[in-house]
């Protein structure tokens, strides 16, 4: 499942990012997920709930904000948002776009809370 390898990615670029000394937790992290990125939400969801078991991250919140696909039409030179399903130049219906975004897939911010384990 594509989902579970770039659930195990946000894991493992987040863990990087947290201290090692201090006990920490991790409340919640947010992700930028391009409409284009090929990435079911929900699924992204319920195997990073599943990964995280018995990690820092076991509990934290996965704040996904969409990026929408937006792209410059090379016929018309609009640049403007793209339905998906579509694929074509809202203004003049040309398929000859150049994506400027919507395909990203970017760890944003980690929000961490000192955890109240073992001292
Ligand atoms: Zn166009």
């Amino acid at each position: 499942m594509h989902e579970l390898s770039v659930a195990q990615s946000i894991v493992d670029i987040v863990l990087q990012h947290l201290p090692k000394e201090d006990h920490v937790a991790v409340k919640s992290v947010g992700l930028r997920l391009g409409e284009m990125a090929g990435i079911v939400p929900d699924s992204l969801e319920f195997c990073f709930s599943a990964i995280t078991q018995g990690t820092p991250l076991e509990g934290a919140a996965l704040e996904i904000e969409h990026v929408p696909l937006t792209a410059h039409c090379n016929d018309c030179g609009v640049d403007g948002n793209i339905e998906p399903t579509l694929f074509a130049c809202p203004s003049c219906g040309g398929r000859s776009l150049a994506i400027l975004s919507g395909r990203e897939m970017q760890v944003k911010d980690i929000e961490v809370e000192e955890s109240e384990g073992i001292r």
